[in-house]
């Protein structure tokens, strides 16, 4: 049979890339679990994936009540779940004020990490029930959030701290909007979601691999500087940003390629190994890389675990 796929965040850049390269194998149905139900059915049509091999979901990842709607949907579609793609991002590097999820969150976090938290955690069921050969649940990393690379050291920096900011709800009420707790910064927002991604794979390795035999994974697919993810940053930089990657660092990869990647990490039965932060070298060849020092720390990704189960409602 066909397996099923969920990638959030499908209606463009990386997520659309990599829906199309997994329908046009003939081996997926992909289901696009995306905010705006039109767009993400015009981006599918515009890059041709065709009508058997996709369906949208609605899906608002900076709502826990959208996302406990969807798992609910996908679960009535009478659908087996074999791999499951947390891919959706906001980014915003430039506001100076922070912005909340429907529960009060600061947006980033609370898209990017919690809401994908909340939604692996619902569809971790599906996934064990499934009888695919290879299940698999993806969770797209960065390398802006490793600070032990180049690009990971460009200023604001990831840093989690002691979570105080989390564990107080996150709200910039009672507690600050970022994580440490520190001042709003949208750009470091980003990248400490980014590294909740990592340490949350990991910690569903470390809980969940052996008895489910799931393949729970991350991956840094290269600088994608084309996608919508900088559609808020300052003109002039949306401008240099792709030859800058281009020809200075050569980090640069088209969204085709980049979806090929991801891709790669969901289907290759090559790529089955649970715990791994994939990357790819000069000639595209997969690697597993090492996340910094934060980034895989097992006493930071449990007391995450546990502090985003609280703001979740599930503990
Ligand atoms: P895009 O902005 O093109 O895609 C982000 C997607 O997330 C869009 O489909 C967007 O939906 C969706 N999204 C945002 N908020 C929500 C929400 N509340 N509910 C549901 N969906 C939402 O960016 P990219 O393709 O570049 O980013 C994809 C992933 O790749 C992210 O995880 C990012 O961190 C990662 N990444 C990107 C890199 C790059 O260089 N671009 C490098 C490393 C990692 P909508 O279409 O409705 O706006």
């Amino acid at each position: 049979r066909k397996g099923t796929v969920i990638i959030t965040g499908a209606s463009s850049g990386l997520g659309l890339a990599t829906a199309k390269a997994l329908a046009e194998t003939g081996e997926w149905h992909v289901i696009m679990a995306c905010r705006n139900f039109l767009k993400a059915d015009k981006a599918a049509k515009s890059v041709g994936i065709t009508k058997e091999n996709y369906s949208v979901m609605h899906l608002d990842l900076a709502s826990l009540e959208s996302v406990r709607q969807f798992a609910d949907t996908f679960r009535r579609s009478g659908r087996p779940l074999d791999a499951l793609v947390c891919n959706a991002a906001v980014y915003l590097p430039t506001a100076k004020e922070p912005t909340y999820t429907a529960e009060g969150f600061e947006l980033s976090v609370g898209t990017n990490h919690l809401g994908h938290f909340l939604l692996a955690r619902l569809l971790l069921d599906d996934l064990k029930q499934s009888d695919y050969p290879y299940k698999r649940l993806i969770i797209v990393g960065s390398i802006t959030g490793n600070t032990n690379t180049l690009a990971g050291n460009v200023p604001p920096k990831a840093n989690l701290g002691d979570l105080r900011g989390l564990a107080g709800g996150l709200n910039g009420i009672q507690s600050s909007a970022m994580i440490d707790g520190g001042d709003f910064d949208g750009a470091k927002a980003y990248k400490d979601s980014k590294v909740c991604n990592m340490l949350t794979m990991q910690e569903f390795h470390r809980r969940y691999h052996e008895e489910t035999g799931i393949t729970f994974a991350s991956l840094y697919p290269g600088c994608i500087a084309t996608t919508g993810l900088f559609r808020e940053h300052i003109p002039l930089f949306r401008l240099l940003f792709p030859p800058f990657q281009k020809y200075i660092t050569k980090g640069y990869v088209s969204e085709e390629e980049a979806g090929g990647r991801l891709a790669q990490v969901v289907s290759d039965p090559s790529l089955t190994k649970s715990g791994v932060y994939w990357s790819w070298n000069k000639n595209s060849e997969s690697f597993e890389n090492q996340l910094s020092k934060e980034a895989s720390d097992a006493e930071k990704a449990r007391k995450l675990w546990e502090v985003s189960e609280k703001l979740v409602g599930l503990a």
